[in-house]
């Protein structure tokens, strides 16, 4: 596949090229040049098909000829090595759990599918690459699992300081080997942007190859469109008008989704739900796109003020308002709301949800009131008790802990502070 820069100033490139460089030289996003919609014959059979025939089939065209057929389905089998289960939740409400993986949030696929990416461009280069990320609390810890180990790659995690929950930073500052973490004195926007500069960097870029593994990575950002048809594989068969609330910060993963719509999976209508960082919310209102500096909330992973992949959404819908307007909605809740949504699943639905979950639950609500005969199916980005402070302070209730959480806990926790991009440069020259 070639992809183009979105920024429209910089060659064309391959798969491997957007994947090695995360951001175009302009700046901008990498985006596919081409999508050739699957046959309906693939919608029709799907029951028959598994998650990796499914995640195969709909991956292929994004990632070939640079990742050949059998490379790909190895890749695919690993990424996906746990569940994907929806949960219906009363006639109208289902949740789809995307917190089964090794870190216990969505992330984790797509880290893993890029990280595996990586590795297998890697064997054919001896140049060290290195993983420059910034996160507000779960990207850090899927990245870092998810690249444990890699040859040739080393991953460098800059998270704020205080401002993700104790689960969250054992699980990126305990792993060792090639990840490194970094504790930002700061909030995440300035973790974002020292990133940002040190992409920008020249005396750093000519001295290594860096790349990014947020979502603007197209190695990260497209295997999130297979929760989308996981999702329609397991509700096709009960629902009609299935429409999907997905909890966004970045908007990379509801963009996905999009992108599995343009595949052809029939999917009507999205619905982004935010908190109080609503810069999307208030655009589909006013038709003005005014981003502001992110607040911090209950629901940290959604704590962006500039979402990075909104440019992408307008790019799907050809930067027409009135097509994105038919295929999107979005809401947006206070910390308050959350809770009593938390507090509501858990005892109309006897279903305990994270804080990120709630908020698309209540994305799905409001949409409800408009048009009562959809099927929405909110995307549980996070399991539960990686957020255990508000969950058991709203529901009451202690949780126990799953295995892959108990198993951080006890970890050594190995960090080194810094507060500017100077320091964080020196670091790198290291
Ligand atoms: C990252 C994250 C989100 C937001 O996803 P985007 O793709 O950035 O919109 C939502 N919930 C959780 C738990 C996350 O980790």
């Amino acid at each position: 596949m070639i992809y183009y820069s979105l920024n429209k100033n910089s060659e064309n490139t391959s798969f491997k090229d957007a994947v090695v460089k995360g951001l175009a030289p302009d700046k901008g996003l990498y985006f596919p040049e081409s999508i050739t919609p699957l046959p309906k014959s693939f919608f029709d059979n799907i029951d028959n098909l598994s998650y990796s025939e499914i995640a195969f089939e709909a991956i292929k065209q994004f990632v070939s000829p640079e990742i050949p057929e059998n490379v790909l389905k190895t890749i695919v089998e690993e990424t996906l090595s746990f569940d994907f289960p929806v949960v219906q939740l009363n006639d109208n409400i289902s949740t789809l759990e995307l917190f089964h993986g090794p870190t216990m949030a969505f992330k984790d696929v797509g880290a893993r599918f890029m990280a595996r990416c990586l590795g297998y461009f890697n064997k054919e280069n001896t140049n060290e690459v290195t993983v420059l990320v910034a996160t507000s609390g779960d990207t850090g810890g899927a990245v870092a699992n998810g690249f444990l180990g890699v040859k040739g790659v080393n991953v460098v995690i800059l998270y704020p300081s205080g401002k993700v929950s104790d689960i969250q930073e054992m699980q990126l500052t305990t792993l060792g080997q090639n990840i490194k973490a970094l504790e930002v004195d700061g909030t995440f926007d300035d973790c974002q942007a020292m990133v940002k500069t040190a992409f920008l960097d020249e005396s750093l870029t000519s001295k290594m190859q860096l790349t990014s593994a947020n979502s603007i990575n197209v190695a990260r950002w497209l295997p999130q469109l297979f929760y989308f048809m996981f999702a329609y594989k397991q509700l096709h068969n009960k629902h009609e008008n299935i429409v999907f609330s997905v909890p966004s910060g970045n908007f990379g993963n509801v963009c996905a989704g999009m992108m599995a719509q343009q595949l052809g999976l029939p999917i009507k209508h999205f619905i982004a739900s935010n908190n109080e960082n609503n810069v999307v919310t208030r655009y589909l209102q006013s038709e003005t796109y005014e981003p502001k500096p992110s607040v911090q909330t209950i629901s940290n992973a959604m704590d962006v003020g500039a979402p990075s992949n909104f440019i992408r959404i307008q790019e799907i819908y050809k930067n027409n308002f009135e097509g994105l307007k038919e295929n999107l909605s979005s809401y947006s809740f206070s910390d308050n709301e959350t809770r009593e949504a938390m507090l509501e699943i858990f005892n109309d639905c006897n279903y305990v949800a994270d804080p990120h979950g709630a908020v698309g639950y209540l994305g799905s609500k409001a949409y409800l009131k408009e048009n009562p005969n959809a099927h929405c199916v909110f995307l549980e980005t996070a399991h539960p008790t990686k957020f255990l402070d508000v969950v058991e302070e709203v529901i009451k209730e202690k949780q126990p802990l799953p295995e892959q959480i108990q198993s951080v806990m006890g970890g050594k926790k190995v960090a080194i502070s810094i507060a500017t991009y100077e320091d964080l440069k020196g670091f790198l020259l290291n």
